[in-house]
């Protein structure tokens, strides 16, 4: 039998991470991955992502890159403190030992953009194919193959399956759907500040070498430190889809969207708003949008999602990418156990049972972190008086998500009950 043909659409975090298992399973299994971009420096590769015991970490130690991943991860850049904007302390967490790497109860953190590369150096030369934009995906009814389609008007077919890792806007999706990401009601801008700690020491001591999130009057500002020493700054607001154009200012111009920030700050504690007076680089205006809380699709032989494509979410959790190295895991493991059988089950479709397998496991695992997600954003974003009347529940929700079933209720009412007593005191 000739090896499982697989085509790869995207080269984020997931579609590599794919790779990368696949090229390492024992049956040989052929694959491809389409990359929009013309190669790996073309865009700015975002801020900093923090990987989680049962996603991101696991992942890396499955996929033989846990040495690699130690060498670059911030172990100390747990260190997390929520405020408000008057500077009050609603949550404050410590750091861990920079040189005490461990996978479990640890979310240690990672440049996206040297994750990026870890696990680009990991499938090796040749599997990225730059510069191929994906139009369409569909599968030829006769041979039962997948046929990828580009912009360019190009087009490569013969695959045992498409899988959509290609983000947000996937292309793939509308294979297997028609249901379009919505607006979430937040948007806003991600600046940086480079060389921190010399250029803004006040601001470099806030973070703490960790991240600072300030909540208050549906806003958010927040800093966060990355490993070149810079700080990525982001500011949040409930605001309408058409927000970039009536602005009334150039939102990609960096002096004018950072005074155009500062404005909807005005009020908010000096020790804050220094984040905006410092930024000096890297002005990237976003809506954020997300897949409904129930999106699922109706299986389709040839064509499978996963990540951001399956259930793009806004970034308030802080568990997307997470759940795309999970998605991929699993989806690797699905299709390996195909290329195992496949011959020796003669007239049975294995890939597509497998298929069926993944999909049937994702749906639940997805809508939960989508719902998490989701309840994160409510809880700062769209509540009154927020973070003080929703603290609470945002910690539960967001802390308790990698808990077992049975400690989370006991966590909870522990929860409730600390903050119950300390808004008595603030
Ligand atoms: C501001 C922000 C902060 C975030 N912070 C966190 C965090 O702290 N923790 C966390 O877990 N998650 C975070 N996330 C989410 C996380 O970045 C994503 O969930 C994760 O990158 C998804 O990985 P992916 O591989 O599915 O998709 P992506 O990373 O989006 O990669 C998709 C790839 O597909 C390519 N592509 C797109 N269209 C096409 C096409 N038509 N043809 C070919 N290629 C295409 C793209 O160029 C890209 O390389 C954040 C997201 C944002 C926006």
């Amino acid at each position: 039998m000739p090896p499982l043909t697989i085509a790869i659409i995207g080269a984020g975090p997931g579609g590599l991470l794919l790779a990368r298992l696949l090229l390492r399973s024992p049956p040989p299994i052929s694959v491809s991955i389409f990359e929009a971009e013309a190669s790996a420096t073309t865009r700015s590769q975002g801020s900093t992502l923090d990987l989680r015991p049962g996603g991101g970490l696991k992942a890396m130690r499955e996929a033989g890159l846990w040495d690699e991943f130690c060498a670059h991860a911030r172990w100390s850049g747990e260190a997390l403190k929520v405020v408000d904007k008057k500077l009050v302390t609603w949550l404050s967490r410590s750091g861990g030992s920079q040189t005490e790497p461990r996978e479990w109860g640890a979310a240690p953190e990672i440049d996206r953009r040297v994750l990026r590369d870890v696990l680009l150096g990991s499938v090796g030369e040749g599997v990225v194919r730059w510069e191929k934009k994906v139009a369409s995906v569909e599968v030829d009814d006769g041979t039962g193959k997948g046929v990828v389609r580009f912009v360019d008007g190009g087009e490569e077919g013969g695959f045992d399956l498409v899988v959509g890792a290609d983000g947000c806007w996937s292309k793939v999706r509308a294979a297997v759907s028609e249901v379009k990401p919505v607006y979430s009601g937040v948007g806003g801008f991600s600046f940086s500040i480079s060389d921190c700690e010399r250029r803004a020491p006040e601001v470099w001591k806030l973070v703490d070498g960790g991240s600072v999130f300030g909540y208050s009057d549906s806003k958010g500002l927040n800093g966060q430190v990355l490993g070149d020493g810079s700080v990525s700054v982001s500011a949040w607001g409930v605001r309408g889809e058409d927000w970039m154009r009536e602005r009334g200012y150039d939102v990609y111009d960096l002096e004018q969207a950072r005074e155009g920030t500062k404005k909807e700050y005005v009020g908010w504690a000096k020790e804050l708003t220094n984040m905006l007076d410092a930024v000096d680089d890297d002005v990237v205006p976003r809506s954020l949008y997300m897949l409904p809380v129930d999106f699922a699709w109706e299986h389709k032989r040839g064509v499978t999602l996963l990540g951001d494509a399956a259930h793009v979410m806004t970034p308030f959790a802080g568990i997307g990418v997470n759940m795309a190295l999970q998605d991929a895991m699993e989806l690797a493991h699905a299709i390996i156990d195909a290329a195992k059988e496949t011959g020796k089950s003669v007239g049975k479709d294995v890939l597509d049972e497998q298929m069926r397998k993944y999909e049937k496991e994702l749906f639940p695992r997805m809508h939960a972190a989508q719902e998490i997600t989701d309840g994160a954003m409510k809880d700062m974003y769209f509540t009154e008086g927020a973070p003080r009347t929703s603290i609470h529940r945002w910690c539960s929700t967001v802390a308790g998500h990698d808990m077992h079933p049975l400690v989370r209720p006991v966590f909870t009412a522990a929860l409730y009950t600390y903050f119950f007593i300390f808004r008595m005191f603030v």
